[in-house]
């Protein structure tokens, strides 16, 4: 099986470019044609089994990482009020459900998208864009610094996420996680005001931008090589109701 990218103007890439050069982010609108992107959000949202996901939580005694299975209930509980107690957004916190990989030969639509996120199609398509991580070089015989274009490659880390009420990421750097980082949003008529929201810090203005997760947005930002780039995901209302969340697949390219 495979997707298709939605159809892009070059005016459009190019604006994008020009936002992701001086900003260090970008959030590419409708990146999938639509059945793309709909088949893997049914996938992801509805139709997987509750046990493929797992529940990641830091700080904890033993485990960051948890099958969620009414036989781990009791294990569950303890990672999630052991990340509560240290509930603190300018740290390295968090909580939240992800998935892990499958075996090599597993066919599902999550292991299927993973697949052409990482495909040369995909990458192909990403590197018209200007990854900027700092790089730069300096001609010997002028002084000028020329910084290099990073170019994506086909290893990158995947994996699916989901953040319902209680759910929260902290501030941290990426720092050698990757290049680039991205999140590929799935989650349809969001609000604001659950939570859940990117905050990233704007490599222009030093300020804290905010990322709403459009559905089928692809949302890339540079990790530059010396510091990573400071962001969180502000943390979900307690009272969210439980058939909410907000899901995507993200992780970072190499
Ligand atoms: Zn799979």
């Amino acid at each position: 099986m495979s997707f298709v990218i939605g159809k892009k103007t070059p005016e459009e890439i190019s604006e994008l470019n020009e936002k992701l050069i001086r900003d260090g982010i970008m959030a590419i609108p409708n990146f999938l044609e639509v059945e793309s992107a709909e088949k893997i959000r049914k996938f992801i949202v509805e139709d997987m089994p509750p046990s493929w996901w797992f529940l990641a939580t830091v700080p904890t005694d033993q485990y960051m990482l948890q099958c969620v299975h009414p036989q781990n209930d009791e294990m569950l509980k303890k990672m999630w009020e052991q990340a509560g107690d240290k509930y603190d957004m300018s740290k390295l916190v968090y909580r939240f459900y992800r998935t892990n990989s499958h075996h090599e030969t597993c066919t599902c639509v999550e292991c299927d998208a993973k697949k052409y996120f990482n495909s040369a199609e995909c990458i192909d398509f990403l590197n018209q864009f200007s990854f900027d991580i700092g790089n730069a070089i300096t001609n010997p015989e002028t002084g000028e610094e020329i910084s290099i274009k990073d170019e994506l490659h086909e290893n990158g880390s995947l994996f699916s996420t989901k953040y319902t009420a209680g759910c929260f990421l902290g501030t941290h750097t990426d720092k050698y996680m990757g290049k680039v980082a991205f999140v590929f949003n799935l989650t349809k008529d969001w609000s604001e005001e659950y939570g859940g929201i990117l905050h990233h810090t704007n490599k222009q203005t030093g300020q804290m931008d905010t990322i709403y997760p459009e559905f089928n947005s692809l949302v890339m930002f540079t990790i530059p090589v010396q510091t990573g780039v400071s962001h969180y995901v502000s943390r979900i209302k307690d009272d969210l109701d439980s058939t909410l969340g907000r899901y995507a697949i993200s992780g970072w390219f190499k």
